[in-house]
C-alpha cells in the first residue's frame, strides 16, 4: 500500500488542505518531497473549538471505552506500518528499521497506556463523613512534538491524554509534519470528530498554541531553550504544562566490563538514531583501567556501521534531519578543531548532498570543553577518563541538565548504587534507553518539569478533584 502524496490537517474530523503549505525536505538529499499545511490562527482557532466540542461526550464515556478506541488507534497504525515507515524515512532519514521502531513504538505505546487506571482514592470513611479524591480531565490538550521521533513522542501524549478523557490539538514539527499528518488521515474514521486534531505549520504555530486562551494543557517536548519559553507564555492563562526537554546523559563505564562485549552496546548507546535521541549518551566516562582497549573497541566496531540514506538497505545511520540541527553539530566539531582536541575519527563535513555528518569520537576532550558541557544531539561522542568514583559523579551530576543517565559493570550491586547518585529522571544499569508506558519518564533540572508514561504521567492530564460528604447519621447525632 502506497499513501496519496496530498497532506491535510485533521480538524473537527474532516481532512484540510489549508489555506497555504510549505515544503517538506528529505535530509539525505535536500529534495523537496511534499508540502505541508502552513495552519492560520484561524485554523488554529477551529481545531481547538472542535476539541472542546468534542470534550464533553469524550470525557462522560467510561474509561473502558476510550481504551477500545486506543486500541483500535494503535491497530490502524499497526496494518499502515509500512507506508508510514518510508514516509517517515523521506522526511526524518532515520533508517527503515528505526522507523519501523519509531511508528510501531507509537501502537506499542497506544496499547501500553490504555491499560492505564484513573485511581479513587478514599482520604476517609468515619461515622462523620466520606471524602474520596478523583481525577478529572483538564479540557483541551496543546501537544507540540519534535522531529526525532514523530510517532512515538506524539503517542506518548496521545494515549495517557485521552485515556484521562481530555481532547487533543497535536503540532509535529515544521521539519517532519507528514508522517504525523497522515496519521489523522488513519484514524479520522475511528475517533468521534475533534478529539484528535492535528495541524502543522510554521515557527509561529507552536507560539500561539502556548497563548491560546482556549487550550488548558500545553505537553511539550523539545529543547530546553524553547520549553523556557512554552513555561512563560503558558503562565498568562495558567495553562497546567509538561515539559520534556532536552538532556546531556553520562555513561559511566565501570573497569570490570567485558570490554568487547559492551563496545557495541555502547556505540549505539551514544549514536542511535544519529545521536538525535533526548537519552543517547552525550558524554562516556570510561575507567582509566580499561580506557584505551574500550576505546579502540568502540572506535573498531564504529568504522562497521553504514551511513546513508535511510531508505538503502545495510544503512545504519541516516543523515542530521535539518540544517539548522546539522549547523549546530558542525559547530560544535568546528570549536573542538580550533581547540586542539584529539579526534580518532569523524570530525570531517561529508561532501555528499544531505545533512550528512560521520560518526566523530574525540580522545578525553577537556571537562569544560563545549563538547563535553552541551548537547550534541548528533553523531559525536567524547570520550572521557576517570579514576574516583567519587570524582567521575560529581562530573556527571555538574551539568544543568537531568535527564538520563547509565551506569554500566559486571558488579550490578556497586552498578546500582552509583546509579541512585546521579541526578537524573532516569539511571539505567547495563542497558541504556529502555522506557516503557507503565513507567514515569521526566528530567530532573533543567531536563524538564513533569513526567510521561505511568500513572503519574496519566495524572498530568487530569485534575484532582475531592469530593466530601457528610453523613445524615452524623448530621443528626
Ligand atoms: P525545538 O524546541 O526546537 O522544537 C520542538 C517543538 O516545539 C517543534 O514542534 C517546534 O515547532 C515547536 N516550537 C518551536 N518554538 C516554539 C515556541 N516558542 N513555542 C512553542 N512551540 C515551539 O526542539 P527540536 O529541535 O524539535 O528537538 C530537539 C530537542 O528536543 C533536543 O533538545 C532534545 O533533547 C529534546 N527532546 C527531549 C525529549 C524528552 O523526552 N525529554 C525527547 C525528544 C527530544
Amino acid at each position: 500500500m502506497q499513501f496519496d502524496s496530498d497532506y491535510r490537517m485533521l480538524i473537527g474530523g474532516k481532512l484540510e488542505t489549508g489555506s497555504a503549505s510549505f515544503d517538506v525536505l528529505n535530509p539525505a538529499n535536500e529534495q523537496i518531497i511534499g508540502q505541508a499545511p502552513d495552519a492560520t490562527p484561524e485554523d488554529l482557532d477551529r481545531a481547538v473549538a472542535a476539541a472542546r466540542a468534542a470534550f464533553p461526550a469524550w470525557s462522560a464515556l467510561p474509561i473502558e471505552k476510550r481504551r477500545e478506541y486506543l486500541n483500535a488507534m494503535a491497530q490502524a497504525i499497526l496494518a499502515n506500518i509500512d507506508p508510514l515507515k518510508r514516509l517517515l524515512t523521506s522526511e526524518q532519514g532515520k533508517p527503515h528499521a528505526d522507523a519501523e521502531a519509531d511508528v510501531g513504538g507509537a501502537a506499542f505505546w497506544l496499547m501500553g497506556a490504555s491499560s492505564l487506571d484513573l485511581p479513587v482514592v478514599v482520604n476517609e470513611d468515619s461515622d462523620e463523613r466520606y471524602s474520596e479524591t478523583r481525577r478529572v480531565p483538564l479540557g483541551v490538550v496543546g501537544a507540540i512534538a519534535p522531529w526525532n521521533f514523530p510517532m512515538i513522542l506524539a503517542a506518548f501524549k496521545i494515549g495517557p491524554g485521552l485515556l484521562a478523557g481530555n481532547t487533543m490539538v497535536l503540532k509535529p514539527s515544521p521539519f517532519t509534519p507528514l508522517t504525523t499528518l497522515k496519521l489523522g488521515e488513519i484514524i479520522k474514521d475511528i475517533l468521534p470528530a475533534g478529539v484528535l486534531n492535528i495541524i502543522s505549520g510554521g515557527d509561529n504555530l507552536g507560539p500561539w498554541m502556548t497563548s491560546h486562551p482556549d487550550i488548558d494543557k500545553v505537553s511539550f517536548t523539545g529543547s530546553t531553550a524553547t520549553g523556557k519559553k512554552v513555561m512563560q507564555s503558558a503562565s498568562a492563562t495558567l495553562k497546567r504544562v509538561t515539559l520534556e526537554l532536552g538532556g546531556n546523559d553520562p555513561a559511566i563505564v565501570m573497569p570490570d566490563v567485558d570490554v568487547e562485549k559492551v563496545a557495541e552496546q555502547l556505540f549505539w548507546a551514544a549514536f542511535g538514531n544519529n545521536g538525535q535521541i533526548c537519552i543517547a549518551t552525550k558524554r562516556m566516562y570510561v575507567h582509566k583501567d580499561i580506557y584505551e582497549p574500550l576505546r579502540d573497541a568502540i572506535v573498531a566496531y564504529a568504522k562497521t556501521v553504514k551511513i546513508g540514506d535511510g531508505s538503502e538497505q545495510g544503512t545504519r545511520l541516516g543523515p542530521i534531519n535539518n540544517r539548522p540541527q546539522y549547523e549546530r553539530v558542525l559547530d560544535l566539531i568546528r570549536d573542538a578543531k580550533e581547540k586542539g582536541y584529539t579526534f580518532l575519527m569523524g570530525g570531517e563535513k561529508s561532501d555528499v548532498p544531505g545533512y550528512f555528518i560521520p560518526v566523530t569520537i574525540l580522545d578525553n576532550p577537556p571537562e569544560d570543553s563545549r563538547i563535553v558541557q552541551e548537547e550534541q544531539f548528533g553523531p559525536v561522542l567524547p570520550l572521557l577518563k576517570f579514576d574516583d568514583y567519587d570524582d567521575v559523579v560529581a562530573r556527571a551530576n555538574a551539568t544543568e541538565y537531568g535527564l538520563g543517565g547509565s551506569i554500566w559493570g559486571n558488579d550490578e550491586d556497586k552498578a546500582f548504587e552509583i546509579a541512585k547518585r546521579i541526578q537524573s529522571g532516569t539511571v539505567w544499569v547495563n542497558e541504556v534507553q529502555h522506557l516503557s508506558p507503565t513507567a514515569a519518564f521526566g528530567g530532573m533540572k533543567q531536563s524538564g518539569l513533569g513526567v510521561e508514561g505511568g500513572e503519574e504521567g496519566l495524572l498530568e492530564y487530569t485534575n484532582a478533584q475531592t469530593l466530601v460528604r457528610k453523613k445524615r447519621t452524623a448530621a443528626a447525632a
